[in-house]
């Protein structure tokens, strides 16, 4: 008894002296303004060349240390500033072309893989909420629920919280309480298996037993029906008649819910893995936070211009294997940009600046929109035949010369297969050439224009790498004006 009051003491002497550790060292810094510090690495990043993401690759195990250590943010609006802040830096003060949950989609789903932080917040509260769930670790459990009224599940599953106030008036359970509400019917929407009744219906005391007998346990099939097993083969979980009989009310009730037969989600990511818990939470929470944009708008504006249906299977594909024909990042950003449609058009910016022109820079008579840019202007035109005969010279056979192909890199059956990288890079560099000589089109044609959107047409990093390229010579030609 002394010995294990030892131990209790110890680690929370431990706990309280790391939790003051990383008040100072970590909390602080973050709330007074570390993140404006970040503002400084555009240099890092301009030097490292390796992308937007770079940056946050610093910032990110910080953070993940810091969440896992301490769960306690009250309110979440600091999460909203922070992805402002974020936002600021990746876009450099600019205004984001490309919508915040896009950027933090998975790269399978097309997006940009860019890390959101009140995501990993909330993972890294469900890996404290394991041990609640699970009910196996005691000594966790005696001391984050130390004055406890109920079971944890009571708390968790019978809103047990509204009966005892306490239970929110301790820092890191409320904050992980919040968590959990917010995600806990999307994560069961029927009685769980992982649920024990009786853990739920035991009145709270120290050093309690772990092996709580789950649902999973205790329930057997009657026909269609789940039933509570019988009084003879629960003898050594339960106590007597009486408990029988209680845990029997709770059944009914919870019966009227429906039971969960298979494993939830819930339980092959979090409470069965043993490792990488919090990636894997993550990627579970990522996927509902974007399941939204999974018909992303530029989708939708690609099909218009192509004028049918590009089948999501395709989209897929491109996402998980279209982009792998090269291991060079820049060349993966030129495709990127090229399906979210990145580019300005003189349609844009006439929107954007009040411009009564906005004709295509290159014929000067149609109306320049991205696919006419891209796509369907006569000079353009000409130009993708080209490529499309040399590359039917190269190949020896013929296929149809379709946008997709040329534009997206959506390859089809039309090219051999071992023709496909070589097909992806023909048309990258098409394109970049294209996008070199829009631009310089584009700055004789509008030079005031040109100043006014510097940077925002060129593909930055591209540029500084090859100071031939078209933003140099606007920039040159400008001086020149
Ligand atoms: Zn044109």
């Amino acid at each position: 008894m002394l010995l294990m009051a030892c131990l209790l003491y110890a680690r929370i002497v431990g706990m309280l002296s790391s939790i003051k550790k990383f008040i100072l060292l970590v909390w602080e810094p973050h709330r007074h303004g570390l993140f404006e510090a970040t503002l400084l690495w555009p240099q890092v990043y301009s030097r490292t060349n390796k992308g937007t993401i770079v940056p946050m690759l610093f910032v990110l195990p910080k953070m993940l240390f810091l969440f896992q250590t301490l769960q306690i943010v009250d309110k979440t609006e600091c999460f909203r500033k922070w992805q402002r802040d974020i936002s600021k830096f990746v876009w450099q003060g600019k205004k984001p072309r490309i919508k915040f949950k896009i950027l933090t989609d998975a790269k399978e789903r097309g997006g940009f893989a860019l890390p959101d932080l009140r995501l990993y917040y909330e993972s890294a509260a469900f890996c404290w909420l394991k041990d609640w769930l699970l009910l196996e670790d005691t000594d966790v459990l005696d001391l984050e629920g130390f004055n406890n009224a109920f079971g944890w599940h009571a708390y968790l599953w019978y809103d047990k919280v509204k009966i005892n106030k306490v239970f929110k008036n301790h820092i890191v359970r409320k904050a992980v309480f919040n968590v959990w509400t917010k995600y806990k019917d999307l994560l069961e929407n029927k009685t769980p298996r992982w649920l024990s009744p009786l853990e739920a219906k035991a009145r709270k005391r120290s050093n309690m037993e772990a092996n709580w007998p789950k649902y999973w346990e205790i329930l057997e099939k009657d026909g269609d029906n789940w039933k509570l097993q019988s009084m003879e083969k629960m003898r050594d979980k339960v106590r007597d008649w009486l408990h029988y009989a209680q845990i029997k009310e709770v059944f009914k009730l919870d019966k009227k819910l429906g039971f969960q037969v298979e494993k939830s989600k819930l339980e092959t990511e979090l409470l069965e893995p043993k490792t990488k818990v919090l990636s894997r939470m993550y990627n579970l929470l990522l996927k509902w936070n974007t399941q939204d944009e999974t018909v992303k708008s530029a989708m939708i504006k690609w099909a218009q211009d192509i004028g049918h249906n590009i089948m999501f299977e395709d989209w897929e594909r491109l996402w998980t294997t279209g982009l792998n024909f090269t291991a060079c990042n820049a060349l993966k950003e030129n495709v990127m940009k090229m399906i979210y449609r990145w580019y300005m058009t003189p349609v844009k910016l006439a929107k954007i600046y009040h411009l009564s022109d906005n004709k295509c820079w290159k014929c000067k008579e149609n109306e320049g929109t991205f696919f006419h840019l891209w796509w369907t202007c006569p000079k353009v035109k000409a130009f993708w035949e080209k490529i499309y005969n040399e590359l039917k010279k190269v190949f020896k056979y013929t296929f149809s010369k379709k946008p997709e192909a040329f534009l997206l890199g959506m390859v089809g059956q039309g090219v051999v297969k071992k023709d496909r990288t070589f097909f992806m890079y023909a048309t990258t560099a098409a394109k970049d050439t294209s996008r070199e000589a829009l631009e310089n089109t584009r700055s004789t044609h509008t030079g005031r224009m040109a100043d006014a959107t510097d940077g925002l047409y060129a593909t930055g990093r591209d540029d500084r790498q090859n100071p031939r390229s078209g933003r140099g010579d606007g920039r040159r030609r400008l001086e020149k004006i």
